[in-house]
């Protein structure tokens, strides 16, 4: 069972909706020609927000424009971390979401050591997390054994539902040839469009901040992820209609979710 992001112990933030709204909504001149410039040079890690390389030659070229992964902050370059902690925040903004999420995880944890296990779940993150970055997406998660990913127009530009069910599609094929151990993972990934509010949260002590995302929306991809076979993109009808394509599914049929009042429409991605 998929849970639904609370954050733990992060509380959510509220403030510069303007600016937020922009950065996810609109587009942010300036964070999109960082995210144009930095995506061109290679790395295997990068800045979450602004795709600022931190590893190989990459990462040596960003750290000689004074740019390296935050200390309180991994996932961010100190730029943007720097930003997050200015202008904390966040807005209602048009959105793709996908949830993938390992199946089987109880068995594959008995099956192996916990060192093996975590080894696993960073094999899992290292196979998904290029893709979600070439196709233009924000990683907005790791829990557990899950990773969440967005595309919100200001990020990923007009056509972000097109480019989120191109991504799930390729992540899903990227896993099909991926190996562990002599085994593929199994995942379930599932894709959903809507509406969502996209902002910081801060610590306990706000010595670390996150983006996440809130909203009905949200809890419907968590939920649909639930119902994702391993191998499987799971696509709901509002990100069929997002991308405006009418026949990436072809067996769209209802889903009683749980704690959903109206059954979802969706099926599973053929292709995209
Ligand atoms: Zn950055």
């Amino acid at each position: 069972m998929t849970k639904i992001p609370q954050m733990g112990e992060f509380t959510k933030e509220d403030g510069n909706e303007e600016l937020w709204y922009q950065v996810f909504q609109l587009g942010h001149p300036v964070l999109a020609g960082k995210q144009k410039r930095f995506s061109m040079l290679p790395g295997r890690t990068r800045c979450k927000m602004c795709y600022a390389p931190f590893t190989g030659i990459g990462g040596w070229i960003t750290k000689r424009m004074g740019l390296q992964a935050s200390s309180r902050n991994p996932f961010f370059c100190n730029a943007c971390d720097g930003f997050l902690n200015a202008f904390p925040g966040g807005a209602e903004v048009d959105l793709a979401i996908m949830f993938c999420d390992l199946r089987g995880s109880v068995a594959l944890s008995e099956s192996m050591t916990p060192k093996q296990f975590k080894e696993l779940i960073v094999f899992m993150r290292e196979t998904i997390i290029p893709v979600l970055w070439r196709s233009e997406g924000f990683v907005l998660q790791f829990q557990g054994d899950s990773i969440i990913g967005v595309w919100p127009p200001g990020f990923s530009g007009k056509d972000y539902a097109q480019k989120a069910v191109d991504g799930a599609f390729k992540m899903s094929k990227a896993l099909e040839t991926a190996t562990f151990n002599g085994q593929t993972v199994p995942v379930g990934i599932s894709l959903h469009a809507g509406r969502a509010y996209l902002g910081t949260v801060a610590s306990v002590g706000n010595d670390l901040q996150e983006v996440s995302a809130f909203g009905y929306d949200v809890n419907i991809a968590a939920r649909l992820s639930d119902a994702a076979e391993a191998g499987e993109v799971l696509i709901s009808e509002a990100a069929i209609n997002a991308a405006g394509k009418q026949n990436h599914a072809v067996d769209l049929h209802p889903f009683a979710l749980k704690g959903v009042e109206t059954p979802i429409q969706a099926g599973h991605l053929l292709r995209p």
